[in-house]
């Protein structure tokens, strides 16, 4: 697509997404089987590719037409460039991204295995240094839905969520789990975890459910006003007022499951911005997650059309 195309459509598009989070290079190894403790293996193949998942979810809105702006923090270094290639390609607004000196722009080694299963280790960098909080809460009065996962330190997530008006929409991706107040979860809407999330995130708010439909209830009786919970395969279990549902995903042959999550929680942000109803976004974020496992990578993997999206069955 040229830049004039992408123009217009972002211009279709006045409502803005607002992300909050992290940017990673990612070093992406291709292994038989993920290591075991005290196991030493060879990679079948390595490849550096753009990550962090404030970046992938800003990455997923914009290719399909969002008008989104990142905040984030990297390295004044060359895997900054490589970090925010795809980002300035595809008209992500990066005026809130700062370059620090003194840090270096996170990296994520990501070991994929022959069945597409993913383990991640997380080296931080600059994620984890936000001097300028007042500068980046002042940016969440000109969004109109704005989204953060846990990549970044809870204080910045409690801070940008404490600056939302009831006008505006939090959708928090509390991936990984980091200790943000309570008040917090509770403004989120929807809160979108995995199953294992979902518990760690009810142990936050003092609960110990275990299963997913009761850790969905009991999420919302402590008072998050909804949830997303993703299932991999099986797609998502929603839940607000109107009670839990279940929302499918298209069967497809998984090549690389990373960044699906961040696909979903992008095209959850893209069609919520866009007026939909928590159930209208998530039915098409389940196919946008079902789409980026269908290829290899997290940005590489997210499409520019909605044009071949796999439906469900
Ligand atoms: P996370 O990576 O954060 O744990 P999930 O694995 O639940 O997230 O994936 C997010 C979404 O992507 C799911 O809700 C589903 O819609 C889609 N998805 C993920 N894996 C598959 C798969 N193997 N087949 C079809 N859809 C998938």
């Amino acid at each position: 697509m040229g830049a004039a195309d992408r123009t217009s459509r972002q211009a279709e598009s006045s409502t803005e997404i607002l992300v909050v989070g992290s940017v990673n290079l990612d070093l992406v190894l291709t292994l038989d089987a993920l290591p075991l403790p005290g196991e030493t293996l060879y990679s079948r193949s390595s490849r550096r590719s753009p990550g962090g998942k404030g970046a992938n979810q800003a990455l997923a809105a914009a290719r399909l037409g969002g008008r989104v702006r990142l905040a984030a923090r990297v390295g004044q270094d060359s895997e900054a460039d490589q970090a925010l290639a795809l980002l300035r390609e595809d008209g992500v607004d990066l005026s809130a991204v700062e370059a620090l000196a003194e840090h270096a722009t996170g990296l994520a080694i990501v070991e994929v295995d022959a069945q597409g299963e993913n383990s991640i280790v997380l080296v931080p960098g600059a994620n984890l240094v936000w001097n300028d909080l007042g500068q980046t809460v002042a940016l969440v009065a000109d969004a109109d839905i704005f989204v953060c996962q846990g990549e970044i330190p809870a204080e910045v997530v409690d801070a940008v969520s404490s600056a939302c008006s009831p006008a505006q929409r939090l959708l928090l991706n509390l991936a990984p789990v980091i200790p943000v107040r309570s008040e917090t979860l509770r403004c989120a809407d929807p809160l979108v975890v995995n199953e294992h999330e979902g518990r760690a995130v009810l142990a936050l708010l003092g609960g110990d459910a275990v299963e997913e439909a009761d850790v969905m209830r009991d999420l919302l009786d402590a008072g998050v006003r909804s949830v997303v919970m993703t299932l991999g395969p099986r797609g998502a279990l929603l839940g607000d007022a109107d009670g839990l549902r279940q929302v499918p995903s298209p069967q497809v042959e998984a090549v690389d499951t990373t960044g699906a999550g961040d696909a979903f929680v992008g095209g959850l942000a893209l069609r919520l911005a866009a007026g939909d109803d928590l159930d209208q976004a998530a039915r098409f974020a389940a196919r946008l997650g079902a789409a980026a496992v269908t290829r290899d990578g997290a940005q590489p993997s997210y499409p520019r059309t909605v044009d071949g999206l796999p439906s469900p069955t």
